[in-house]
């Protein structure tokens, strides 16, 4: 699988996780996020996909 590894942070870990099954959507502001369950957990994780780089 040549998936990329992104990470977020699932707050029922408390930690940053890998994401599972990981999609990019569209908010209805337009934005992308991504929206996938926490490897760890399966807990949904979102994460917005802001411009801004961290
Ligand atoms: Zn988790």
């Amino acid at each position: 699988m040549a998936e990329k590894k992104v990470t977020g942070y699932c707050v029922k870990c408390r930690a940053k996780s890998e994401f599972k099954n990981s999609k990019e959507v569209k908010m209805k502001n337009g934005r992308p996020a991504l929206k996938g369950t926490c490897a760890k957990c399966g807990t949904g994780m979102y994460r917005i996909l802001s411009a801004k780089k961290k």
